[in-house]
């Protein structure tokens, strides 16, 4: 049976980097945000349930979102963005489930989940959850030079997220990336040891123990 380790983090933590080096270590990985984008790509699955909601004007064509207009209703409507996500979720789950499948013989598996602490439908998809934690400072700087947002516009985000706190407390294991890339890699390659030793009781559970990563 494998054991799912649910990646997530606030925005700059490092997620999508340890996800990388994860996979690179040849461990399966699921995105959920990538399962997401397929679902609304062009003729994606979830398009006619989000025609159904909101009608013609978040569709450029037929079966083309205009993501923009969706983003800017969600932006400006939170029940919207509510309605929005009682449609998604379910899709993305089944998503999950399906892509699980490909992986039977894993020890263990990645799923990368931004939002896994807001939508606790996640947390059931899971058996343990590994949060990457860093400083907000920190969260500022790397969304910076990866995007050239401003620091208000990376704190409006931080804002619509967990708290660093909250999430702590839903974390099995805590991965601190304030280091560099190349601690940040010895640090996986721990957890890589230390996951692939761990194996499923009858009751689904990994392990009690909760696990600080340091170097
Ligand atoms: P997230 O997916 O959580 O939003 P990313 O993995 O994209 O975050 O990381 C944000 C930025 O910070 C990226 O440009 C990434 O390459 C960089 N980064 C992540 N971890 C480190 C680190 N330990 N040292 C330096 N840069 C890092």
């Amino acid at each position: 049976m494998t054991l799912w380790i649910g990646l997530t983090g606030g925005i700059g933590s490092g997620k999508s980097q340890a996800a990388k080096i994860f996979s690179d270590l040849g461990v399966p990985h699921i995105d959920a945000d990538a399962l997401n984008r397929n679902l609304t790509a062009d003729n994606g699955i979830a398009l006619p349930a989000i025609r159904r909601l909101f009608g013609d004007k978040v569709f450029h064509t037929q079966n083309s979102l205009n993501r923009a207009a969706l983003r800017d209703l969600v932006f400006r409507r939170p029940q919207a963005k509510k309605e929005l996500e009682e449609v998604l979720l379910p899709l993305i789950l089944n998503e999950i489930k399906s892509a699980k499948t490909r992986y039977p013989n894993a020890a263990y598996g990645i799923i990368d989940v931004p939002l896994l602490i807001e939508n606790p439908e996640f947390l059931a998809a899971v058996d343990r959850v590994l949060v990457i934690d860093v400083s907000e400072a920190t969260q500022i700087l790397r969304v910076q030079q990866r995007s050239g947002l401003n620091t208000e516009e990376i704190k409006r985000i931080i804002n619509t997220q967990a708290s660093r706190k909250t999430r702590l407390l839903y974390a099995d294991d805590v991965l601190e990336n304030e280091g560099t890339l190349s601690e940040l890699t010895k640090k996986i390659q721990g957890l890589h040891r230390f996951y692939s030793g761990l194996t499923l009781n009858q009751y689904g559970v990994a392990s009690p123990c909760r696990t600080i990563c340091t170097v």
